[in-house]
């Protein structure tokens, strides 16, 4: 789970800035609902510097918030806690991402030809080295034949791997539901 609260909080930050990650990380520290008094106390900060972020995230689908009349004075308290649903929706789309990818770029790999330059490292598919005469266009070594397997096995192993985590994560979103 920290992998994945990890890359909740970055995702906050580079959305609304770093003002609120502390309070995205007390929250997913806590692990419990709080009070916006609460959060401003733990952090030492202003309520109302508190719920400004709290409000900024929610609006984003990072956090959201439930209410309860307060019975005596008769105003509203809200209890806010992380939107984890959320935090598994990004990652799920993160992981689809990725997998898309890596099978395009295996299928790249596997329907074409290779060529390498020994000197620079630089590789050209069979189209540019044909119109180069099979010589490095940037320096014209003599372009060797590059064996791919190795690429495409390693992309096949993490295609796989990413597919059974997505496969396990669709599971167990069912059976939670
Ligand atoms: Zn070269």
């Amino acid at each position: 789970m920290v992998d994945s609260e990890d890359l909740f909080i970055d995702l906050a930050e580079s959305l609304l800035g770093d003002d609120v990650v502390s309070v995205l990380r007390l929250l997913l520290e806590e692990g419990v609902e709080m009070t916006d008094d609460e959060i401003a106390s733990k952090l030492n900060m202003k309520v109302n510097d508190v719920r400004k972020r709290l409000y900024s995230l929610s609006e984003q689908g990072f956090v959201v918030s439930r209410r309860t009349r307060e019975k005596e004075k008769g105003w509203y308290i809200y209890f806010w806690k992380p939107n984890l649903d959320h935090i598994n929706e990004i990652l799920m789309e993160r992981k689809r991402q990725i997998l898309n990818k890596l099978q395009s770029r295996l299928e790249y790999e596997s329907s074409n030809t290779f060529y390498i330059c020994s000197r620079d490292m630089n590789r050209y598919s069979f189209e540019e080295a044909f119109e180069n005469e099979f010589k490095c266009p940037r320096c014209g070594t003599p372009l060797e034949y590059y064996d791919s397997d190795k690429v495409k096995q390693f992309l096949s192993e993490k295609i796989k791997a990413i597919e059974k985590e997505i496969n396990e994560e669709t599971k167990n979103g069912t059976q939670d539901s």
